[in-house]
């Protein structure tokens, strides 16, 4: 008899976690869990689909899933198709790998759909989850305020800049791509409620925003006089300093001097949303869309004997992919450890029907097969029953 682990989310902490306990202990059988049809979390939903390089992680993570022992099961949403308990009664233990995407809300009045939309809502949209194919109507929108400090906010700004060329070459899903580039977008505002010396951007993404063919990136040259707090640890203070650098030259930058401004505004604290405006510390800004990148929540799960957590659902919204992997890989020695002392349980496999290995596989063809015939690296599946349809073999 050898131990059963479900590892619940097929994310990269989820992708982590087999991983460590396929090094720790490779006697035992792992079962890989997603709501999704698909496997990698974020790689595939939220990482910006222009950023391929980032994404290409997916394939290791794939390779994974050839491993004897351990069984992708998309497709099955725990709580929903199995609850929790039956979980823990099938496995000797349980990984929850769930990740955290509930957009987080400001709190403020007037703080609603159509005006006011979160970056998941907006950014699984353009990555083809099949629980978003709408996304939000662009066809008038031509002052967008991004409200945030992070990458997600710069990924945000920049996949509403970027022209169709600059897209050619990532896996945007066809249709807000074409929403995207025949808004009438003049402006973009990225809003801080603090100092640029705050800002958790990184360097890359930041430069990045200097590069783009349709809009012009700028900012307040009098903001930037701030410096990194010198209580930050040295990498940080780096990563500040370099920023601010960043920063200093987009304020020599002209706006208007290409179809689209992108606006850096600083020490901006929204307060208020009316009909068509954004109210800030600062002044009103007429805006007909705000997207907040100011992170996520997540559902509760059951924190029993045997039940660890991983990634987002255990440290919270933060942390890049590579974060990940030491956490999972520690992780797993605590459940390898776990294991050791316990006698496996006997009982049926409890795994139901859902989407195996090879599902995947057909729908990655699918997928892949689709963009080849565009260059592009793939046209995702968006609609629940096609991506069943394609798994199955259909
Ligand atoms: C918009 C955005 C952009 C990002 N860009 C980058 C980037 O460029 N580079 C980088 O390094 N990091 C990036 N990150 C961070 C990175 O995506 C995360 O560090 C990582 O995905 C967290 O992994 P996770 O496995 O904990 O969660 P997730 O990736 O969210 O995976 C959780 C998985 O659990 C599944 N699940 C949830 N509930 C259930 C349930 N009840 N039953 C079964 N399955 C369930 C979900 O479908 C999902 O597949 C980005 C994050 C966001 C939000």
């Amino acid at each position: 008899m050898t131990h059963r682990v479900a590892i619940v989310g097929a994310g990269p902490s989820g992708f982590y976690a087999a991983d460590g306990l396929l090094r720790a202990s490779p006697d035992l059988h792992i079962d890989l869990i997603d709501r999704l049809p698909t496997p990698h979390g974020l790689v595939r939903a939220g990482v910006a689909p222009d950023h391929q390089g980032t994404k290409a992680v997916a394939r290791q993570f794939d390779r994974l899933l050839a491993q004897p022992d351990v069984r992708f099961a998309g497709n099955l949403e725990i709580g929903r198709d199995l609850s929790w308990d039956e979980v823990r009664a099938g496995y000797d233990a349980v990984i929850v790998a769930t990740g955290m995407v509930i957009d987080r809300k400001l709190g403020l009045p007037g703080e609603a759909e159509p005006l006011v939309l979160g970056s998941w809502r907006f950014v699984a949209w353009l990555n083809g989850h099949p629980d978003f194919r709408q996304g939000p109507d662009l066809s008038k929108v031509k002052r967008v305020a991004v409200i945030g400090n992070g990458n997600v906010a710069l990924d945000v700004a920049r996949l509403l800049a970027k022209n169709a060329e600059e897209m050619a070459k990532s896996d945007i899903v066809p249709a807000a791509a074409e929403a995207i580039v025949a808004a009438p977008l003049t402006d973009i505002y990225v809003i801080g409620r603090r100092g640029p010396e705050h800002a958790s951007f990184t360097g890359n993404e930041l430069a990045e925003m200097g590069r783009l063919a349709r809009a012009v990136s700028v900012t307040d040259a009098t903001m930037l006089d701030g410096h990194p707090p010198a209580s930050d640890p040295t990498p940080e203070r780096l990563r500040k300093a370099k920023n601010l650098e960043i920063l200093k030259g987009f304020a020599a930058n002209k706006p208007g001097s290409k179809p689209v401004t992108v606006h850096f505004l600083f020490n901006a604290a929204p307060v208020a949303f009316g009909p068509g405006d954004l109210e800030l510390t600062t002044g009103t800004l007429p805006i007909d869309l705000a997207i907040t990148c100011i992170g996520y929540s997540g559902e509760d799960f059951p924190k029993a004997e045997g039940v660890f957590a991983v990634g987002w659902a255990r440290r919270g919204p933060s942390g890049t992919i590579p974060t990940n992997r030491a956490d999972s890989h520690a992780v797993a020695q605590q459940v390898a450890a776990w294991l050791k002392e316990r006698d496996p349980k006997s009982g049926p496999d409890p795994l139901p029907i859902c989407v195996d290995a090879d599902g995947w596989h057909r729908i990655d063809k699918a997928e892949t097969a689709a963009g080849a015939a565009q260059g592009r690296p793939r046209v995702k599946l968006t609609e629940w029953q096609a991506l069943l349809d394609v798994a199955q073999g259909g």
